[in-house]
C-alpha cells in the first residue's frame, strides 16, 4: 500500500493568522514536496496563466471601448465642424474657392473620422 502524504501548501483564509496546512492528500510531487491537485506548482501556474489571460482580455476590451469612445467623439466633432462651416460661413462666401477648399477639407475629415470609428469598432489598430 502506497504511503500517504499530506499537501505541503499553507492556506491563508479570512480570519486565519499565519495560515494553516492544506488538509488534502498530496498526490503530486514537485520541488521535493507533496502537493494536492490544487496546490501543485503546475496547477498554480495554470491558474495564474488563466488569470493573466482573462486580465489581458478584459484590459484589451476596455482599451477597445476607450478607442471607440474617442473615435465617436472625433466623429461628432468633425460632423459639427462641417455643419458649422456650412451654416455660418456659407452665406458670406459660398462662391469663393477658399470656402469650397475648407468645405472639402472638413468633409474629408468627417469621412476619415467615420472610417476611424468603424475601424475602432472592428477592434483594429488605431
Ligand atoms: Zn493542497
Amino acid at each position: 500500500m502506497a504511503e500517504k502524504h499530506r499537501c505541503s501548501a499553507t492556506v491563508y483564509g479570512q480570519g486565519v493568522i499565519g495560515g494553516y496546512l492544506c488538509s488534502r492528500e498530496g498526490t503530486v510531487q514537485a520541488d521535493g514536496k507533496w502537493w494536492c491537485h490544487q496546490h501543485s506548482p503546475a496547477a498554480k501556474a495554470t491558474r495564474e496563466a488563466k488569470w493573466e489571460a482573462s486580465f489581458d482580455a478584459r484590459r484589451a476590451e476596455r482599451e477597445r471601448q476607450d478607442r471607440i469612445s474617442d473615435a465617436e467623439r472625433d466623429y461628432r466633432d468633425a460632423a459639427v465642424a462641417w455643419a458649422e462651416h456650412r451654416l455660418t460661413d456659407g452665406a458670406l462666401c459660398a462662391d469663393a474657392k477658399p470656402w469650397w477648399d475648407k468645405d472639402r477639407a472638413l468633409l474629408n475629415a468627417f469621412d476619415a473620422s467615420k472610417a476611424a470609428l468603424d475601424a475602432a469598432k472592428k477592434g483594429g489598430a488605431q
